[in-house]
């Protein structure tokens, strides 16, 4: 149920609040540009009591929400979302370009690699310390020397970083360490780790699960926001089809329709879609023009060198060219960089 408010004052929202908690709810205040909205989640069953709220004086209306993710649906807020992480914005006009290579490998790696991508004009960093591997016998990243590497690159090239989290245990160090915390596809519906995220101080990265329709993917995005954590960018990554000339199909209607149920920021990643590097660049394009709020790209200096998907990873110098190819689509989109 969403309770509309007629008054923005703290004290009037702080007493809806208290009430929504004493009917055995969650209650979320979502503070919008045209109003102030508390939001009580919880058992379906017996929610008709909250409409009694309606009798408060700074009470306007007491809603039912029709979809099923209550939080991260528009009904409760109409205005895009923005995502703050380091510095940089996502959403609400704001586009975010985040790239770095699919593991962090070494520090020479990491270094070279921050520095081509935050020179190329990048916003975030990305690299992962904890991989998520389809074999046990890959490598499976550096874990906490990882985290440690991206941070010195990260403090070194004044950029944001992301790294993912593979499991609950790993989200406080994960935290610690980084600006936002990345939940790859292969957990999206990893409902503890999802909640771990959902209590933590970081924005989270959501990743698309390569089989998972787009109502699962707002209900995963649910789990983290019912924890208390607002800040989480959705990123559709590709699905799995039967084509195979691409790793996955990038899901490129995902954008729009996400963005008509969601006041949450898209990104799209064009690497792990495609699984190849030669189609990158078009379809990091098709995701500007499909309204994205931003691109995660894989990049690295060797990538017939790399751990991990060197075969989907840009060199630096075409990375560059990635920019300078979707900066006019930008300025189309009336989108600014960051
Ligand atoms: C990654 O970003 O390197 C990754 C493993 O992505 P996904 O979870 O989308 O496969
Ligand atoms: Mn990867």
């Amino acid at each position: 149920m969403i309770i509309v408010m007629s008054s923005s004052n703290r004290d009037d929202v702080n007493h809806v609040v208290t009430r929504v908690e004493e009917l055995g709810y969650k209650a979320h205040v979502i503070y919008g540009v045209e109003r102030t909205v508390v939001a009580a989640v919880g058992d379906e069953r017996g929610k008709e009591r909250l409409t009694s709220l309606e009798a408060l004086p700074y009470v306007e209306q007491v809603i039912r929400v029709l979809k099923p993710f209550k939080l991260a649906g528009r009904e409760v807020k109409k205005e895009d979302t923005v995502v703050t992480c380091g510095g940089t914005k996502i959403g609400g006009g704001h586009f975010c370009v985040m790239a770095g290579p699919c593991s962090v490998e070494s520090e020479e790696q990491m270094f070279g690699t921050a520095r081509a991508v935050k020179d190329a004009g990048a916003n975030v960093l990305r690299g992962g310390a904890f991989k998520p591997r389809t074999s046990p016998y890959s490598f499976q990243g550096m874990e906490l020397e990882g985290l440690r590497i991206l941070r010195k690159a990260g403090k070194t090239f004044e950029i944001p970083i992301i790294t993912e989290a593979t499991t609950p245990e790993q989200v406080p160090v994960v935290a610690q360490y980084a600006d936002m915390i990345q939940i790859g596809a292969r957990n999206m519906q990893n409902y503890g780790l999802l909640r771990a995220a959902g209590k933590a101080q970081k924005p989270v990265l959501l990743k698309r699960g390569m089989m998972c329709t787009i109502n699962e993917f707002l209900m995963s995005a649910e789990y983290i926001l019912s924890e208390g954590n607002p800040n989480v960018v959705l990123c559709e990554r590709g699905i799995r089809t039967f084509e195979t000339e691409t790793r996955n199909t990038l899901d490129i209607q995902a954008v729009p329709v996400i963005k008509l149920h969601s006041h949450l920021p898209v990104i799209v990643d064009p690497s792990h879609a495609a699984g190849r590097w030669d189609i990158v660049i078009p379809m990091a394009c098709a995701a500007v023009a499909a309204g994205a709020d931003g691109i995660i790209v894989e990049v690295h200096e060797h990538p017939e060198l790399a751990l991990s998907d060197g075969q989907q990873s840009l060199r630096p110098s075409k990375f560059g060219k990635l920019m300078e190819t979707i900066l006019p689509l930008l300025n189309v989109m009336g989108k600014v960089s960051g």
